[in-house]
């Protein structure tokens, strides 16, 4: 099967963009070469600390020369991430030229637009290495979970599902994973000449790994559900949420026949992590990030304290990482992993920074012990407030096609963690997360201030 011939398949979609990897031969060269590094130096902790001792300091001292945002604050004779501020967000939100190298050749620049969980919209500058080098982790990943993979011209490779009100949508060829396609889709009604299309598309093509958030995954599984059609069987669910519901998992797993594999990546960092096989949390995937963990102050933490997940390095010449803190929070472990990946791993790996609940007797409550009485059930986004006076909200939106728990069952569960007394509304709203165009939702906050604050 052909690009034209995707483009044309009578189940296919209104595809309304077009895009290519926009890679050279040189660049192919270069991730070919990142491919070996990352073969190699991925192979064992010396080896990594081996490439970050020699990478880091090389990369500070550009950064000193060639980073306008490092460049304005002098930093003395140092090639020390310690001595070096942190960047985040705002600053790329404010300022993306400051964060940008200003001795490079633009003419691969691809700019990304991003909404995110928590922060302000943002464009991420790219570039065709950065972009493609996706590929390349997401093959170490699938070969830790033991799945064999072809990738092989004429046949769909990855299939990038969305179901938003408005996204772009292509197919275009992979020339840096054997010529392979790639499509990106959106499950959104408009898109199609009928509702189901979407699942009769992808049974038709058969992608061999599908990527995407739960919403958009539960959505293909209920269209599945209602009509009499072949069943899509890919190898692996790339999952990009953190922290899915075992609920949810499960309903996927069952609808596709395949393992969901989580994946913890940001738009500004390339793909951090995957889900360790075995379930000991999250392993780092590639040698040429180094991670701290920080605290509020911007200080280490001490091994096995949860701080929020630091980021230098990386593979985007236009976006070099100097000590990007990602919003998200986690602890890094340096055990052996029974599952045969050397690499470190982050754990309690949450997407947010921690909010704090109270019960009526003063008690604190960590939003984690709330997302984990909600777990076993098949949710797909929920938001839990508290206001000021303690009374709190908790919305809940289902996975659809699933047998959904009552309002009481999550009553119960909630009030296991914040204290039968507390003062409790539940609401069941499938239409949570459309009133914002990213289509993601913030899910703990809270009015009453943090103790430390
Ligand atoms: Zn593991």
């Amino acid at each position: 099967m052909d690009l034209d011939e995707i483009k044309e398949h009578k189940h296919g979609p209104k595809w309304n963009s077009e895009a290519s990897d926009m890679l050279d031969e040189g660049m192919i060269d270069e991730i070919a070469e990142f491919t070996e590094d990352l073969d190699e130096f991925t192979r064992n902790m010396e080896s990594r600390s081996i490439y970050l001792k020699d990478n880091i300091p090389k990369l500070l001292d550009y950064a000193k020369r060639h980073i306008q945002y490092i460049k304005e604050l002098n930093i003395p004779e140092s090639n020390k991430l310690i001595d070096f501020p942190t960047t985040d967000r705002s600053i790329l939100a404010s300022y993306p030229w400051k964060l940008v190298p200003d001795d490079l050749d633009y003419s691969g620049l691809i700019v990304y637009n991003t909404a995110g969980t928590t922060g302000e919209p943002v464009s991420v500058p790219q570039h065709p290495i950065s972009v493609a080098a996706y590929c390349n982790l997401l093959l170490r990943a699938l070969s830790f979970w033991g799945i064999e993979h072809e990738f092989l011209p004429e046949k769909v490779g990855i299939a990038l599902v969305g179901f938003q009100k408005y996204t772009i949508t292509f197919p275009c060829i992979l020339k840096s994973l054997n010529n392979t396609i790639f499509l990106k889709i959106n499950l959104n009604e408009e898109d199609w000449r009928d509702a189901y299309d979407g699942y009769r598309f992808l049974s038709d093509v058969k992608p061999e790994i599908l990527t995407g958030d739960p919403l958009s995954f539960s959505k293909l599984a209920h269209l599945g559900d209602q009509i009499k059609y072949p069943p899509i069987r890919p190898k692996a669910l790339i999952t990009t949420a953190v922290a899915l519901s075992d609920g949810v998992r499960k309903r996927l797993e069952e609808a596709f026949q395949a393992p969901v594999i989580d994946w913890y990546s940001l738009t500004e960092t390339g793909p951090i992590g995957y889900k360790c096989k075995l379930g000991h949390g999250y392993h780092v995937l590639s040698h040429d990030i180094e991670i701290e963990i920080l605290d509020k102050t911007g200080n280490p933490c001490k091994p096995e304290e949860v701080g929020e997940i630091t980021v230098s390095g990386g593979r985007n010449p236009y976006f070099p990482l100097i000590r990007y803190r990602t919003g998200d929070y986690g602890k890094l472990n340096f055990e052996i992993c029974p599952c045969g990946d050397p690499m470190p791993r982050i754990f309690n790996l949450e997407g947010r920074e921690p909010v704090q609940f109270f019960t009526i007797d003063k008690k604190i409550i960590n939003n984690a012990d709330i997302s984990a009485v909600l777990k076993p059930f098949p949710i797909i986004q929920f938001t839990f407030h508290q206001d000021s006076k303690g009374a709190c909200e908790l919305k809940v939106k289902f996975a659809s096609g699933v047998q959904q728990p009552s309002k009481e069952e999550l009553r119960e569960v909630i009030c296991e963690v914040m204290g039968k007394n507390i003062s409790l509304n539940v609401i069941i709203d499938p239409n949570l997360g459309e009133r914002r165009s990213s289509g993601k939702v913030i899910p703990f906050s809270a009015d009453i201030p943090l103790f430390y604050e």
